[in-house]
């Protein structure tokens, strides 16, 4: 008999569970609300679209596993995309000063926009893997009961977009009177609807309740502007003024990102009490007030090609779905919908990426086993784990922070974090363990070896930097566009 499976949401979570069931069923049917563009563009349900992201190693590595034949850095590459070495490629001052940069590549992640991340994913996988179909449709309930899923009740994306007939004959919909909604049954359901997923909701509709939660929330404000690359600055590293947990006072972080298009997206952040604005004049003199003023220098001369755009989506939540006294078979939580971070450290889409690995190594060995779903759901959140400890972590030492206060482990870990990164400036064997970790390759139990255990005791080997590791070329960019920023010949914004 044919299999189904159904995924929810055809964001990077969504399209990478279906790619990890493509292998075990017959058919995967992913539903989506919004019309997906043809190429990449910003979409409604993707809000966060209009914010840097970047693509770490882990979630990379994890991508090339799911699908067949695709080196997705390759495609990616070939699409527009950026790769940047964190140890060679990149200019960041910490809380305890200024990386020292290293000639070593590894790790390698990846800049683009994230409307070209999702294409790029998207299309990679429907390309390598024929029994994938995308439907326009909502989901709005789950069909069954505490011990197993059957399906999802779906409703039209909008009064302008009924079933489509062909979707309604093959799955054979039986629709509402009013033509509306329908029951889709199937083997497996995945629910990817990201951070708005309704999934505590429809557990309790079929008797699955009390599922714990935590929300740590830093009260973070995300402000975004593109910018055209000025001449001259084409290879500019990535450049990043990382926010300071010691101070006693908010988070303040900006960031420059290159991606395609010869575009940098500018991204501004700040805690509660330290809000980036979104007003253009303002977001600029943010940028130069941070703990260095390098972000500012750089964009004061630069041509804006949008507005501001600011995200305040930004908390930690996490759903302890493995923990639940009942768990149904057939249905799995993944990505956003599991949980989310703090933008800050880049995570997301590798998390969600770890999740779906972690789903088709899981159903790969075991379709059909008892408890498979739960068995499932506990291996995917250990890809959860680290992310989640290395932003709660930090975020709990901000001021006005909801949700929690820092436990003494919490300042041990951050304390240790801050002697560790302290030689990471200036020390490659501590540098490289804390790429490793947050370009998630490894575990946070690699910070914990030998290497970098010694560099944390003995400090960074080479001197702190005074500013900036520039080279002589990069200096001589940096001179012209602050000249050029200072003569007030930064050209207005295009739209
Ligand atoms: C400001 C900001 C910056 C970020 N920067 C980074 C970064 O640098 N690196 C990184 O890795 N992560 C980053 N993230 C996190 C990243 O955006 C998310 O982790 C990622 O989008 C999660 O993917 P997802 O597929 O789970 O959810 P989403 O990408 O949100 O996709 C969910 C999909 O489900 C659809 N959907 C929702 N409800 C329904 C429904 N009922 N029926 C049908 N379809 C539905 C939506 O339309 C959408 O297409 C950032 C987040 C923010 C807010």
């Amino acid at each position: 008999m044919s299999r189904t499976a159904v995924v929810i949401g055809a964001g990077a979570a969504g399209i990478l569970a279906a790619a990890a069931l493509a292998l075990v069923v017959d058919q995967v049917v992913v539903l989506e609300r919004d019309a997906l563009p043809d190429g990449p563009e910003n979409r409604k349900g993707v809000p966060q679209g209009r914010h840097a992201h970047l693509m770490m190693a882990g979630g990379l590595d994890a991508m090339d596993t799911l699908i067949p034949g695709m080196d997705m850095r390759k495609h990616l590459i070939a699409s527009g995309a950026n790769e940047i070495s964190l140890c060679r490629d990149m200019v960041v001052f910490s809380s305890v000063g200024w990386f020292h940069r290293w000639r070593h590549a590894d790790p390698l992640i990846v800049t683009c926009s994230r409307a070209l991340l999702d294409w790029a994913i998207r299309t990679a996988v429907l390309k390598s893997l024929n029994n994938i179909e995308i439907r326009q449709a909502k989901a709005i309930d789950l069909l069954g009961d505490s011990e197993r899923v059957r399906g999802v009740r779906i409703a039209t994306a909008g009064p302008d977009t009924p079933f489509d007939a062909d979707f309604t004959a093959k799955y054979g919909l039986q629709l509402s009177a009013d033509r509306g909604e329908a029951d889709l049954y199937a083997d497996f359901v995945v629910d990817a609807s990201g951070r708005g997923s309704r999934i505590s909701t429809w557990l309790g509709s079929i008797g699955v309740n009390d599922i714990p939660e935590r929300t740590l929330d830093s009260g973070l404000v995300n402000s975004t502007r593109l910018y055209r690359i000025p001449e001259g600055a084409g290879s500019w590293p990535l450049t990043m003024i990382q926010p300071n947990p010691f101070t006693g006072g908010p988070a303040r972080s900006g960031m420059i990102v290159p991606i395609e298009g010869n575009r940098w997206m500018v991204s501004l952040g700040g805690s509660r009490g330290g809000e980036p604005p979104k007003d253009p004049d303002a977001f600029l003199q943010y940028a130069l007030d941070l703990p260095h003023p390098i972000v500012g220098q750089l964009i004061a001369g630069a041509e804006p090609l949008t507005q501001v755009f600011t995200s305040h989506s930004t908390s930690n939540t996490r759903r302890y779905l493995e923990k639940a006294a009942v768990w149904p078979e057939n249905l799995v939580v993944l990505g956003d919908a599991l949980a989310t971070f703090n933008p800050l450290y880049g995570q997301g889409m590798s998390v969600a990426a770890l999740g779906a690995q972690a789903l088709a190594k899981t159903i790969w060995h075991r379709w059909g086993s008892q408890g498979l779903a739960r068995r499932v759901q506990r291996e995917v959140a250990k890809s959860v784990d680290a992310a989640w400890t290395l932003a709660v972590s930090s975020d709990v030492l901000y001021p006005n922070v909801i949700g929690g206060e820092p436990t003494a482990t919490d300042r041990l870990a951050a304390q240790y974090t801050r002697r560790l990164t302290r030689s990471a400036t200036g020390s490659y064997s501590a540098a490289s363990a804390l790429f490793d970790v947050t370009s998630m390759r490894k575990s946070a139990l690699r910070l914990m070896q030998p290497r970098p255990l010694l560099a944390a005791l003995t400090g960074p080997a080479l001197p702190s930097l005074s500013g900036p590791p520039l080279t002589p070329a990069e200096q001589e960019t940096l001179r012209g566009l602050i000249r050029a920023g200072q003569m007030g010949q930064g050209p207005q914004p295009s739209a």
